[in-house]
């Protein structure tokens, strides 16, 4: 790992240096809500510029807490059951530096988001996974591979719902296995839900809501996907207060704190009315069905994503078997890079070779360019 370059910043600088359209890594054209942008500057005007408290600033946590409840009925106490953090990475980073060692097991599904399998290996510990499934161009979670993958040495299951790259969901089937497993051995569930408000066709569902799991949830949060603020980096976990304290007792060296005039700025984001977060929602399932169009109509098998900022395509129509030097090609022949579908999989795995993740979280005239230069793409005789 040391040394190593993440695929996404690879990516983006391939189409900087070919001038590619970047359907890579998953930041947004647009920019937020006018009033969140507005709030930051105000907050820099105002001399909000100094070291904010080590959990963050109370408007913040206040405000995570009146989220979590408006949109998932959860009763938070903001003094002691949030904690803000630099992006949703460090609270994934901190969650398990605080939790897992040598020794210990983390559980996440296959593909999973890449940062899992680095910041599990940063604490010591050794990353499992349960397979995603394709049945009938969908993607399912097997429960018995599920239970059979949660052993006496998992630690902590590290679920991403919705999922990078798939957009797959979780059903409340799927957490309520999940929950009773992490009983039976002692876990904690760690939930990385970042697309939280990007769910098309189901409801989202927090893991934290279904009976019994919210004593062992760290629940995670992003303001970088929900207001397209992906450079601010303020992200949350909602917790446990016992959890929040060991959270806290790691993250305290890492950062500290971050982003002080962002914060307040967040704060106004969450409270927007409902209006703002489903025309988000609507704006962007327009947008993947777009893509989806789009990949179609060039030949490639589409996988219909129902959260999320992304789609995946298998191009083996298209005659490519190996998707790593596909999008290498791509970006020079093309025009458009996206990222290759097996840097979300452990490198032994089989699955999604010729796999191709592309965003559909860019604005409407790069994805329309996009589908034109990807349709007239060579199709094998
Ligand atoms: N988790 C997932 C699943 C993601 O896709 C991302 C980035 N897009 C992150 C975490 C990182 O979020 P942040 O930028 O808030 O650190
Ligand atoms: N999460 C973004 C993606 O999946 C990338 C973030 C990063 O560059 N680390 O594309």
């Amino acid at each position: 790992m040391a040394g190593d370059v993440t695929i996404f910043a690879q990516m983006s600088a391939l189409a900087v240096q070919t001038g590619a359209l970047n359907l890579g890594q998953g930041f947004p054209d647009d920019d937020g809500p006018a009033e969140v942008l507005e709030a930051a500057q105000r907050a820099i005007r105002e001399g909000v510029n100094q070291y904010p408290p080590g959990r963050g600033m109370p408007v913040l946590r206040a405000a995570i807490a009146e989220h979590r409840q408006r949109f998932w009925g959860e009763r938070l106490d903001p003094e002691t059951q949030v904690l803000v953090t630099a992006g949703a990475t460090e609270a994934i980073a901190a969650s398990l530096l605080a939790l897992v060692g040598p020794g210990d097991e983390v559980l996440t599904v296959e593909p999973f988001y890449d940062a899992y399998a680095a910041v599990t290996r940063l604490a010591g510990a050794t990353h499992t996974t349960v397979p995603l499934r394709l049945v009938d161009g969908r993607f399912v979670l097997d429960h018995d591979e599920l239970r059979a993958a949660v052993t006496g040495r998992t630690r902590v299951v590290l679920v991403n719902n919705p999922n990078n790259p798939t957009g797959f969901q979780w059903t409340r089937e799927d957490l309520a296995v999940l929950v009773e497993a992490t009983e039976r051995v002692g876990a904690t569930i760690v939930s990385d839900e970042v697309y939280e408000h990007l769910c098309f066709d189901a409801e989202h569902v927090p893991v934290a809501s279904l009976p019994g799991a919210f004593e062992r949830t760290i629940a995670i949060g992003s303001a970088g996907k929900t207001f397209s603020v992906t450079g601010w980096k303020i992200g949350w976990l909602t917790a446990p207060a016992d959890l929040v304290n060991r959270v806290l007792a790691v993250k305290q060296w890492l950062t500290y704190v971050n982003g002080a005039p962002f914060q307040p700025a967040v704060a106004v984001g969450l409270g927007l009315g409902d209006d703002f977060f489903t025309g988000a929602r609507d704006s962007l399932r327009g947008r993947r069905d777009l893509l989806m169009a789009a990949l179609t109509d060039g030949g490639f098998d589409v996988i219909r994503p129902s959260a999320g900022y992304f789609t995946v395509a298998d191009a083996a129509p298209l005659g490519i078997t190996d998707a790593n030097r596909a999008c290498r090609e791509l970006a020079h022949q093309v025009g458009v890079v996206g990222i290759p579908f097996p840097a979300f999989c452990h490198p032994d795995s089989s699955m999604g070779r010729s796999w191709i993740r592309f965003a559909h979280c860019k604005d409407e005239r790069t994805l329309t360019e996009a589908a034109g230069r990807l349709a007239a793409m060579p199709h094998p005789a």
